[in-house]
This record gives C-alpha cells, sequence and structure tokens, in this order.
C-alpha cells in the first residue's frame, strides 16, 4: 500500500509499505478521506503537535474509511484511552498516561490502509458520507471547546478566524441555539462563507467592531494578535476560549489588572476526550455543511508539497481522497 511516512521534519515521503494486519482486538481499515489538520502541518514542520512525534510515524487522525470485513463505513477516533490510568478514572481520559494518539505515536490515516482497535471505530449512519465523516474528528475536538465555555441561548458569540476549525465552531454554535454568533476573518470569501453558514455579523477585524457586545470569544487561529484581540474585545463577565493551537514557544501580553476590571475568565480546551459519537450523531442531523469548508480534495502524492506550502492551504480544508 502506498504511504506517507515522517522521516524527520520536512521529510514526508510516500513510500511502498505492507498492509497491517490486525490482531484479534484490531480491524483493518481502508482509508477513504484523511483531512489535512493544523497538527499536520506543526508535525511536519517538527513542532509538537498534542503529543510529540514518533519519528517513521504515518500522519493523519482525521480519517474516514471502509472496515475491510464487513464493507461498512466508519471513522476512527485517533486517540487512545487506557480507562485504568488515574486520569481516566477521574473523567480526564485526554490526561490518560498510556494515551496513543493515531497520526502521531501510531500509524495513522495518510495510507492507504491502517488498523485501529475495536473501540475506536465508530460506524457512520447511512446519511453521514464518507467525505462528511472525515470531520468527525475536528467535530468531536471542537465539541470537548465548547463544553468548556458552557454556551447558552443568551449568548452573543464572537469566533475568530475563518478557517475549518472556526467554520465548525459557527455551524455548532448555530446548533446549540445561541442567541447570535459572528465571526472575523481578513479574509473576504472566508467572511462569506461564513455569513452564509449564519453569521449574523462579520469582520475584518476587532477594529471594525463598534457597539456590538461579546461575552463568548472563540479564537480558532492560534497566533499571538489573534489570541490577544480575544482577550481585549470580550464583555465584562464574559469567556475567551483560546482554541487555536499556537506555536509551542509563542507568548502574550496579558494585563491582571485588566482581567480584574473584566471579571474576565479565559480558557482553553485539550484534544477530543470520548466526544466523536457526539459528532457523528450532529453529522446525521444534517446541521455541519462540510462542503463549503474544503479547499481542495487532493491524491496521498501532493499531500507532502501541500505541508510545506501554506499557499496551497488558504482556500480551506485540504483532504486526502484514496
Ligand atoms: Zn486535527
Ligand atoms: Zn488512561
Amino acid at each position: 500500500m502506498k504511504a506517507a511516512v515522517l522521516f524527520k521534519p520536512y521529510e514526508l515521503k510516500i513510500i511502498d509499505n505492507l498492509i497491517p494486519t490486525p490482531t484479534s482486538s484490531e480491524m483493518l481499515v481502508k482509508t477513504a478521506y484523511c483531512g489535512v489538520c493544523g497538527t499536520d502541518v506543526h508535525l511536519f514542520h517538527g513542532d509538537e503537535g498534542s503529543v510529540p512525534m514518533i519519528p517513521m510515524t504515518i500522519p493523519g487522525h482525521e480519517l474516514s474509511g471502509i472496515l475491510v470485513k464487513t464493507g461498512e463505513k466508519v471513522v476512527v477516533d485517533p486517540n487512545y484511552f487506557c480507562k485504568k490510568c488515574k486520569a481516566c478514572l477521574n473523567n480526564n481520559p485526554n490526561y490518560c498516561e498510556n494515551i496513543k494518539n493515531t497520526g502521531v505515536t501510531i500509524n495513522g490515516g495518510f495510507a492507504e490502509y491502517l488498523i485501529a482497535e475495536n473501540s475506536q471505530i465508530h460506524k457512520l449512519p447511512k446519511n453521514v458520507s464518507l467525505l462528511q465523516g472525515a470531520f468527525a474528528e475536528p467535530l468531536s475536538c471542537c465539541l470537548h471547546g465548547l463544553s468548556k465555555i458552557s454556551i447558552s441561548s443568551n449568548d452573543n458569540v464572537l469566533i475568530i478566524g475563518g478557517g475549518t476549525i472556526g467554520l465548525l465552531m459557527l455551524q455548532l454554535c448555530r446548533y446549540y441555539g445561541v442567541k447570535k454568533v459572528s465571526l472575523i476573518d481578513l479574509i473576504k470569501e472566508k467572511r462569506e462563507i461564513a455569513t452564509s453558514l449564519g453569521a449574523s455579523n462579520t469582520y475584518e477585524s476587532i477594529n471594525m467592531i463598534t457597539n456590538e457586545k461579546y461575552n463568548k470569544i472563540i479564537e480558532c487561529v492560534g497566533k499571538k494578535k489573534t489570541c490577544q484581540d480575544a482577550i481585549k474585545i470580550c464583555e465584562e463577565t464574559g469567556t475567551v476560549l483560546l482554541f487555536g493551537l499556537t506555536k509551542p514557544e509563542e507568548e502574550i501580553t496579558i494585563k491582571p489588572f485588566d482581567l480584574f476590571k473584566r471579571d474576565l475568565t479565559i480558557t482553553s480546551s485539550y484534544i477530543n476526550p470520548n466526544t466523536i459519537k457526539k459528532a457523528i450523531d450532529i453529522l446525521a442531523t444534517g446541521a455541519i455543511n462540510v462542503e463549503k469548508l474544503i479547499g481542495k480534495i487532493i491524491s496521498l502524492e501532493e499531500l507532502p508539497k501541500v505541508l510545506a506550502n501554506s499557499q496551497l492551504r488558504v482556500d480551506g480544508k485540504v483532504i486526502v481522497s484514496y
């Protein structure tokens, strides 16, 4: 089978590998689609993702495929939790001491086949396509993020960043019936997509916001300025979710006095503890339009140049199709 192996930073090679053989607790999945995530870009550049990458691993964690044994459509939850350690027993499985991450520490979806433990495999309902299934994992991360800021129908939400995550967050906010949700993005086309997906207002930058007050801010860019903007624009007593993955060494400036004066809460969110089933259920309701988030669908051979060149990723989600 063809597989993309990350030998070391910047060296992703498409090679011929043997199709892996599952044990009795595993199944073989023929990959259908695998999304390119910001985390994959970080890993390609040698930065840490959710955990440090093991060299020679096949990346890719946003995947859907077909169970070779039964022909069923499935998604693979990439994070393996041991269910035995202290963190798992305390219901914080994302801090599992024995965590394994598909596409980071074990082989992932940038290959024609992968094996996954039975516990990680979730069947897709009839009305959810394999292409939609490739969004179950990023959606599950968004669901964990939203659980940290308890959104409700009283909230006026502002999302910073109209990339895949920002546009998923926007649609989830609409699904959960927030009062209003708006979005900031520098790129006009992204703002237009946001409007078509139900954003009340869109802005080029926080400077364009004049009267409107936002009490829940979701930062989905991961840059210093946008993190600082998120804190700056938040209404008194509001909550800021710093969701975008920054570079590990990034620092931002915060004035504690300013937080005190506005009684702000700043929070964050780490991967997806058991939220993938919920993500599939939401996809099945039809509430999430994934087509508008897709920039291009590529072959595995095109993956190295897409990871190396940010210009090839600006149009939206890049998805490898097999
Ligand atoms: Zn991801
Ligand atoms: Zn554990």
